[in-house]
């Protein structure tokens, strides 16, 4: 998912062209722009104090909105330019707007789009990072995990903040970027992304891919046997601590041999090296995750992927082993996710363990450093 690399003068440079001024040097941080509503024709907006509507292109003052006032905007009324909405004189830091209703943190950038419209949340990053944090970890686990997934997650949006170039923004506020619903907050998430505080990960003068993951299984994978590539920081790292559960996935053969289609015929079994964690095979990577297996059928002989089995078969990993038990097909294994890089089960653990959260990084991300940026 992120391929592209940024140069770090690059990085720096997009973190300090954004327009937003603050008052002070400490309090300055970069904003992001996230795709909230597509193709609508109208939206209500309130602010908690004092706005301006300027043209999005030139700047230009349209008109005033009071704190408290609610207005429905129709997709009629932009112009071709777009508009933005920001506070009058304070700042963008202290701004909430909500957004047909649901309260979110920053100002608001509406794009023509047709005879319809696109409505962006204009956010300060570390506020988003507040709204993204609990939806990414649970808010009640240690402080030293929320903070490691806090410069994951800061890490990430500055990685991605190219994905949707086209669209008009930087991050939609899905999975497919990162899960915001806006100003959804607690007090341990909040204080993890306030401690880390403008960090973000670099390898090379770069920033990295800070993939994520919800537990290894033991192992971790590296990102090359994923999704192609040589990615020096994210290799297999073998988990100190055993802290994940087995996991168990059947289907009756008929089930299974269905399917696999009607040219398949009825599962006779399977060709895999057994599974032993950080062991490697011609059919299993470094952490023994299945490359690919044989699936011999009463038809024919399939060779799948790993990961083509996980999808198919709705299984949380590929660290697992498979077998015919009576009239029944049985997956046996271990974690949940892809595997590449921080394991949250496993960031759990070792800060339960003692380890603060440079420790934890630099163990899921081998070789990258912390760079704070502001
Ligand atoms: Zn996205």
């Amino acid at each position: 998912m992120l391929k592209k690399f940024f140069a770090a003068v690059l990085a720096v440079i997009y973190f300090t062209s954004s327009n937003n001024v603050c008052e002070t040097k400490s309090q300055w941080q970069p904003e992001i722009t996230i795709g909230l509503l597509s193709n609508v024709n109208e939206v209500t907006l309130q602010f908690n104090m004092p706005c301006i509507m300027t043209d999005g292109k030139t700047s230009k003052k349209i008109k005033n909105i009071s704190a408290g006032q609610a207005v429905t905007i129709k997709a009629s009324d932009i112009p071709t330019n777009g508009v933005e909405i920001r506070p009058d004189k304070a700042d963008l830091n202290h701004l909430h707007v909500m957004i047909n209703g649901k309260d979110y943190f920053g100002g608001v950038k509406i794009l023509k789009r047709g005879s319809t419209m696109t409505v962006i949340n204009i956010a300060p990053v570390e506020e988003y990072l507040r709204g993204v944090l609990p939806k990414e970890m649970i808010q009640s686990w240690p402080l030293e995990a929320l903070k490691a997934q806090a410069v994951a997650a800061r890490t990430c949006v500055q990685k991605n903040s190219e994905k949707h170039k086209a669209d008009g923004y930087e991050l939609c506020a899905t999975t497919h970027c990162q899960v915001y619903s806006g100003v959804e907050t607690f007090a341990t998430t909040d204080r993890a992304v306030a401690e880390t505080r403008g960090e973000v990960l670099f390898h090379g003068g770069r920033t990295v891919d800070a993939p994520f993951h919800a537990d290894s299984g033991g192992m971790t994978e590296s990102a090359a046997n994923v999704w192609g590539g040589n990615v020096a920081h994210l290799k297999a790292v073998a988990e100190e601590m055993k802290h994940t559960q087995a996991w168990t996935v059947k289907f009756t053969v008929y089930d299974f041999s269905s399917r696999m289609g009607s040219a398949f015929g009825t599962v006779q079994k399977f060709i895999l090296t057994p599974l032993t964690l950080g062991k490697s095979a011609n059919d299993r990577s470094t952490s023994g995750r299945v490359k690919s297996a044989q699936i011999v059928g009463s038809k024919k002989t399939v060779t799948m992927r790993g990961d083509e089995m996980r999808r198919k078969f709705s299984l949380p990993s590929t660290l697992f082993h498979v077998s015919i038990i009576g009239n029944e097909v049985v997956f046996t294994g271990y974690g949940k996710g892809h595997g590449v890089g921080l394991s949250q089960y496993g960031a759990k653990a070792y800060a339960e363990k003692g380890w603060k959260y440079d420790k934890i990084l630099a163990h899921y991300y081998q070789g990258a450093t912390l760079k704070k940026l502001y």
